[in-house]
């Protein structure tokens, strides 16, 4: 399971943001996930549960995941389509061959801290 590994360089990364920051603790992280990533939503929320706890400035915290769709361009007609929906197939012409444009990153793309008043 890499999502561990991942999760591990998240919680590295956004260490280095609250120490800069000096923001004690962190209540939700938001992740940009490509589906063309291969990497699977439910098992980056399982494994957040277990590491969360070992780090202070995260136990408690919401793991969010935002899916994005995986984009692919056939290379032999130029249509652009979701590749899930279409099995990976070109809905125009059936090709198999595309590029993949968007879809493949992971990212953080939020870290959430509740506000004092
Ligand atoms: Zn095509």
């Amino acid at each position: 399971m890499h999502e561990l590994t991942l999760l591990y360089g998240v919680a590295d990364r956004v260490r280095k943001v609250c120490e800069e920051n000096d923001i004690p603790h962190v209540d939700a992280i938001v992740l940009e996930v490509g589906e063309a990533t291969a990497i699977i939503p439910d098992f980056l929320k399982d494994g957040y549960e277990i590491i969360s706890d070992d780090y202070d400035f995260l136990r408690g915290s919401e793991l969010i995941v935002d899916t994005i769709k995986a984009i692919g361009r056939c290379r032999k007609c130029g249509c652009v389509y979701p590749i899930v929906e279409n099995k990976g197939h070109c809905p125009e012409c059936d090709s198999f061959d595309k590029d993949v444009i968007e879809g493949t990153d992971f990212l953080i793309k939020e870290v959430r801290v509740m506000e004092d008043d």
